[in-house]
């Protein structure tokens, strides 16, 4: 790093409180902290693109989970991508692209843990982030080891115009699958059938799920990738078929109630001899590369599609996170720093 492009100062998002119910002003701070060189074993990260993604809610409550509550006074908790701007590691250099969990800011110092390199000649930033990062990876290890894909599954995916789902139905559809989609609202779900490739969508917002998924499946819904858990979850356990398998992977619907609420209907489990499972990614990450490999190879053929949608500017974070909850989003979410 030259002197004159050294950068003095990182505006940084902290969490302020713990939210009750709906993220508000109160629960950040945007701060403004001091940059240092980093130290030996350590690189300075420039970030280009931050993930905005729904599991930032649950970070910021306190308690046990899958990983650490965001303590208050820390820098939220992000995936984000950028450039090594300065590098006393031995294994990254000046001018690498980088991924990983660095934070809701615009520079991070890493000791390159967790830290993935990518070649930008392949693909943009975002993609790394999207398609080829988290939820890329969520999609294709929720369908294929969670899911138990088989042959000939009829596959029903919520939250299907989000980053998770329009890969989760294209790789199914990839595979020869019956897919249908479910999103809120008619752009929503005309992107999902005519851009995508699904077969069908049904608009929670005006349809009735479950009369629509007897008339769409009449054999019932083999593998369910849920994205949205609440009325759509019930709405699908009503109609799986036999030997069903419901992915949990997120339930976005309920992550602001302060009473969440889980299907009432469960025993359709039992009627069916279903099983369903949770998933976290995290666990999949020594098999990343296979996801990756697979996915970029059907990138390069023009076979799936992604879309990344992108908000302008580090302070917009606040009302770019509510977007995922109000389903402004279409695509991957992601937020591009100025600098
Ligand atoms: P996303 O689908 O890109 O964005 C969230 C979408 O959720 C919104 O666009 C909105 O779409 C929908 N939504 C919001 N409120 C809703 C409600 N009350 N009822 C139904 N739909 C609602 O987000 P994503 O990053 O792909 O994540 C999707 C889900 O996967 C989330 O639940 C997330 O937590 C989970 N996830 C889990 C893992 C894991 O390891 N388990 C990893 C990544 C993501 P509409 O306009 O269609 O309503």
């Amino acid at each position: 790093m030259s002197n004159t492009d050294k950068p003095s100062r990182n505006r940084q998002f902290l969490l302020a409180h713990r939210p009750v119910g709906e993220p508000g002003p109160d629960t950040w701070e945007l701060a403004e902290a001091s940059l240092h060189e980093p130290a030996d074993g350590q690189v300075l990260i420039r970030h280009d693109y931050i993930s905005v993604d729904p599991a930032m809610r649950g970070w910021m409550n306190a308690g046990k989970s899958y990983v650490p509550p965001v303590e208050i006074g820390a820098v939220m908790r992000a995936y984000a991508g950028g450039e090594v701007v300065a590098s006393k590691h031995p294994d990254f250099s000046e001018g690498d692209a980088v991924t990983g969990v660095l934070g809701v800011q615009e520079y991070s110092i890493s000791d390159g843990k967790g830290l993935r390199k990518v070649d930008l000649s392949l693909a943009e930033m975002p993609i790394y982030l999207s398609v080829l990062g988290m939820t890329g990876m969520t999609a294709y290890f929720g369908l294929f080891d969670v899911g138990e894909y088989r042959e000939g599954d009829v596959v029903v995916v919520s939250g299907a115009a989000g980053a998770v789902g329009m890969i989760v139905g294209q790789i199914a559809k990839l595979k020869g699958s019956q897919v249908v989609g479910i999103a809120g609202g008619p752009e929503k779900c005309r992107y999902v059938t005519e851009e995508l490739g699904f077969d069908a969508c049904i608009d929670y917002k005006a349809e009735d799920v479950a009369q629509r998924l007897g008339v769409l499946c009449p054999k019932g819904v083999d593998l369910y990738f849920d994205n949205v858990g609440g009325d759509i979850l019930e709405a699908v356990l009503s109609r799986i078929a036999l030997h069903a398998r419901v992915v949990i992977c997120g339930a976005i619907s309920q992550y602001n109630a302060t009473k969440p609420r889980g299907p009432a209907n469960y025993l359709q489990l039992l009627v069916q001899r279903a099983t369903m499972r949770g998933m976290v990614v995290f666990d999949h990450a020594a098999r990343y590369h296979e996801a990756a490999q697979a996915m970029s190879g059907w990138l390069g053929e023009g076979k799936l599609k992604h879309r990344e949608d992108i908000v302008e500017g580090l302070e917009q974070f606040p009302d770019a996170l509510m977007r995922l909850f109000r389903g402004e989003n279409t695509g991957k979410l992601l937020l591009r720093v100025d600098h």
